[in-house]
């Protein structure tokens, strides 16, 4: 099967293309050898098929291989450089009842969401740490914290930042287009499990329930004029290989619709919510998340690739040279916690790598990477006198950081 076949009519979107995918997926592992994958790495392209085996138990045995390839693919298409932003909760206001989140509708969470003011505060704080990629995230409730409320804190946010991503509920084409006008210029969107059916038992109230709705949300980005779009699945929730090569797919899908949009993934392992649940994750072994990395860099060398403060310090610095070129530094997982302190109790997920932006940006450089603050190619970062000058004339036409 050609991938002609698996989105045939790309018209329609992912949703009917999904279940073709999942076909592919289960025949490709079902019958791979350690032949196949071999195979598979020699190629100069890997198409989907490669992708599939290079994900299969079968592939674990040939795992140093597909990670030399994924080394040299990163080295050639990104060089030394990895980007730095940190997420900035806005709101934590939530009707859905995701059983694997600390922010679900019956956790007795405090909510809250920032008034302009306060996120200015927010922004302030971040910005005096030199970040100027931010990723502003709120719950689902429509009513309190709607496309409005979030057009309005991006503007906030993008007097201030170069690029101003977002996470937030599936929106209409109209609405991510009213968020992009105001400085939106990505969007990410975790699909948690493309299993529809392990999906629904996740998330058993709420508008989050709709599967397709959301499956198609970075489609509908993509239309309304958002550059990039971010990808990922939870891995622990379900089955972790079939859930990235479905990410993988949908990926592809998106570029072969938008051929100039910019795309990414994230790689979040699931981590302990502070509220109570009776959900028990599926682990994803260290040895399974890289295979999962390597695969996605092999099959798209160009994307980026984020890895979060879920990952400790240790599996972040390592899985370095391997695929990763954007991490989140100096973290708060809470509504407001930039400005002023967040109790334990009141975040999303506990983090792992607690470094601050001086000290990630610190330990990248001894580790021989540069740590990429914007998305501006300012020569000499900044400092020489036309960078200067340039950043002087974009902010005056207010379209600077
Ligand atoms: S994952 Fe998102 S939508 Fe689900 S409960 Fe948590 S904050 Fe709400």
């Amino acid at each position: 099967m050609c991938n002609d076949d698996v989105y045939s009519p790309l018209a329609d979107g992912f949703v009917p293309a999904r279940a073709a995918c999942a076909r592919l997926f289960a025949e490709s592992v079902s019958a791979a050898g350690p032949g196949d994958v071999r195979r598979a790495l020699d190629k100069d392209t890997l198409n989907e098929k490669d992708f599939a085996l290079l994900l299969s138990p079968a592939a674990s045995d040939e795992l140093e291989t597909t990670a030399r390839r994924a080394r040299d693919e990163t080295m050639r298409r990104f060089g030394r450089a990895r980007q730095l932003f940190a997420p900035l909760y806005l709101a934590n206001y939530c009707t859905n009842r995701c059983v694997y989140c600390g922010f679900h509708a019956g956790s007795g969470l405090k909510r809250r969401a920032l008034t302009p003011e306060e996120i200015e505060a927010e922004a302030e704080a971040l910005h005096v740490t030199g970040l100027r990629r931010v990723l502003a995230l709120t719950g689902d409730a429509p009513r309190r914290t709607g496309a409005d409320y979030i057009a309005a804190a991006v503007a906030v946010l993008a007097r201030r930042f170069s690029s101003v991503g977002i996470e937030v509920p599936s929106q209409s084409v109209e609405d991510y287009a009213r968020i992009a006008r105001a400085g939106a210029d990505g969007m990410t969107m975790f699909q948690e499990t493309y299993d529809p059916e392990l999906y629904a038992r996740l998330h058993p109230t709420g508008p989050k329930r709709d599967f397709a709705y959301r499956l198609d949300a970075p489609q509908r980005a993509a239309s309304s004029g958002m550059r990039s779009v971010n990808l990922g699945a939870l891995l622990g929730l379900g089955d972790w290989r079939s859930d990235i090569f479905m990410t993988g797919m949908h990926a592809q899908f998106l570029q072969r619709k938008f051929p100039g949009l910019e795309i990414g993934f994230s790689l979040p392992r699931i981590r302990p919510a502070e509220a109570d649940s009776a959900f028990r994750p599926s682990p994803v072994s260290d040895r399974d998340f890289v295979q999962a990395l390597v695969a996605l860099r092999c099959f798209m060398p160009h994307a980026c690739i984020t890895l979060s403060t879920r990952e400790s310090a240790f599996m972040r610095d390592k899985l370095l040279p391997l695929g990763v070129t954007r991490l989140s530094a100096g973290v708060c997982t809470g509504v407001g916690g930039y400005a002023r302190p967040t109790p334990k109790n009141n975040v999303q997920f506990a983090i792992s790598d607690g470094r601050s932006v001086a000290e990630m940006a610190a330990d990248l450089e001894k580790l021989g990477y540069r740590p990429v603050f914007s998305d501006w190619l300012l020569p000499g970062g900044g400092d020489l006198p036309l960078a200067g000058a340039l950043r002087n004339a974009l902010s005056a036409t207010g379209t600077g950081a």
